[in-house]
C-alpha cells in the first residue's frame, strides 16, 4: 500500500533552493497527520552535502543520486532518476515545485508515474487520508478542491506561499542508482542573468511598473527602490510587449506566478490576467493616478496618484528608514 509524504527537492549551483524548504516544512506536516514518514528525493552531481540541510526541515529520508549526467538539469534524466525511486517505493503524496524546474519536470514525471497531479496549489490537507489540493481557478477568481484518485497523489505548490518550519531531525541518506540510459538531452548553454539581478519569481519584495511607466527610461526610479528594498522588478505584460522590459520579468497568467511578502504595483491597472500572478502575495500595495483602476480591489494599500510625484518620494522615505 502505498505510504509517506515525499518531496522532489529542487537544487542549482550547489545550493537547495528556497522551495524545497517549503516543500519539506509541508510534507512534514501532513505527514505528522497522516502518521507516515517524509522522503525526499535530491538529483545532482556533488549534492550529497545538501541532504543534512533537508532533514532539518523534517526530512526522514533523502534519496540522493550523486552522477555527472544529473547535471545540469535536463528533464529527461531528471525524470527517470525520480520515477525510479518513486517507483521503487510507492509513496502516497509527492509534492513538488511549481517553479520554472518543478513545473518542467513534473509534466514528464506525472507522465511516467502515470499518475494525477493538481498543479499550483496554494494549500494542501489531508481529508479521510486522502490528499486535498487547493488550487486557483480561472486566473484566480475562484479555487477548486482536487482529490487524485491514484498513487502518488502528485501536486505541485506555488513558491512563496507555503511556511517554512524548522524542526532538529537527523535524516538518514539513502542513495541511489538514477538508472540513466544514454542521455537523449545535452545541454548546449545556459544564459544567465546579469549578476545580482533578483528573479520575480523568488523575490521576496516586488516592485513591478506597467504601462504607467510611459516607457522603459521610466523604470528607472522603479530600480532606484528596488535597490534600496532589495526587491526584484516585476513588469505588466503590456510593458514586455512595448519591449520596455524583458519576457523573465513579466507577471501574470502568461508570465510568472509571484507570491512575494510585498508587491508594489506602479501604473499596472490590475486586468485579470496581471492579478492572476501576483494576488497570492502577502501585501500589495498599489500606485495609480485612477482611483478606479481595479488594482484598488486587491490592494491592502493604495496611493490615488501620479506615480512619478509618488516612487521617489517613497525612496526618499525608505532611505531616510535606512540610514
Ligand atoms: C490571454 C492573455 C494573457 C495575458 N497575460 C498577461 C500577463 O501575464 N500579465 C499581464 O500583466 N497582462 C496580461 N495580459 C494583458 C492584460 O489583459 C492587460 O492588458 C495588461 O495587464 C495591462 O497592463 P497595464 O496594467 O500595465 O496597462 P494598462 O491597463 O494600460 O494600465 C496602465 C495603468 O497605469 C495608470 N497610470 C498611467 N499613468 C500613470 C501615472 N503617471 N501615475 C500612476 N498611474 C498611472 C493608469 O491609470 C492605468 O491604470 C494578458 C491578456 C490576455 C488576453
Amino acid at each position: 500500500m502505498a505510504k509517506g509524504v515525499w518531496i522532489v527537492a529542487e537544487q542549482r549551483d550547489g545550493a537547495l533552493r528556497k522551495v524545497s524548504f517549503e516543500l519539506a516544512s509541508t510534507a512534514r506536516k501532513l505527514a505528522d497527520q497522516l502518521g507516515e514518514e517524509v522522503g525526499a528525493v535530491l538529483c545532482g552531481s556533488g549534492v550529497e552535502a545538501m541532504a543534512a540541510e533537508l532533514a532539518k526541515y523534517g526530512v526522514d529520508k533523502v534519496y540522493v543520486a550523486d552522477n555527472a549526467a544529473l547535471e545540469p538539469y535536463t528533464t529527461d534524466a531528471h525524470a527517470t532518476a525520480v520515477a525510479k525511486i518513486v517507483k521503487e517505493n510507492d509513496p502516497a503524496i509527492l509534492f513538488i515545485g511549481a517553479s520554472a524546474q518543478g513545473k518542467d519536470l513534473s509534466a514528464s514525471l506525472v507522465g511516467k508515474l502515470a499518475t494525477g497531479m493538481a498543479t499550483d496549489c496554494t494549500d494542501v490537507k489531508v481529508a479521510d487520508g486522502k490528499l486535498l489540493a487547493v488550487r486557483p481557478m480561472y486566473a484566480g477568481k475562484c479555487f477548486g478542491e482536487v482529490v487524485i484518485d491514484a498513487f502518488p497523489q502528485m501536486a505541485s505548490l506555488r513558491p512563496n506561499v507555503f511556511p517554512i518550519v524548522e524542526c532538529a531531525k537527523a535524516g538518514e541518506v539513502v542513495k541511489f542508482d538514477a538508472g540513466l540510459g544514454e542521455a537523449k538531452t545535452k545541454v548546449a548553454e545556459i544564459l544567465k542573468e546579469a549578476a545580482g539581478k533578483i528573479d520575480v519569481a523568488e523575490a521576496n519584495i516586488i516592485v513591478s511598473g506597467g504601462r504607467g511607466m510611459k516607457g522603459p527610461e521610466g523604470y528607472g526610479i522603479l530600480e532606484d527602490l528596488a535597490g534600496l528594498l532589495g526587491a526584484a522588478v516585476g513588469a505588466s505584460r503590456a510593458a514586455v510587449d512595448a519591449g520596455w522590459r524583458p519576457q523573465a520579468d513579466q507577471v501574470g497568467q502568461t508570465g510568472k506566478v509571484v507570491s512575494p511578502n510585498l508587491y508594489i504595483a506602479c501604473g499596472i491597472s490590475g486586468a485579470i490576467q496581471h492579478l492572476a500572478g501576483m494576488s497570492s502575495s502577502k501585501y500589495i500595495v498599489a500606485i495609480n493616478k485612477d482611483a478606479e483602476a481595479p488594482i484598488f480591489a486587491r490592494a491592502d494599500y493604495g496611493i490615488v496618484d501620479d506615480l512619478f510625484k509618488v516612487v521617489p518620494a517613497l525612496t526618499q522615505e525608505v532611505k531616510k528608514l535606512l540610514a
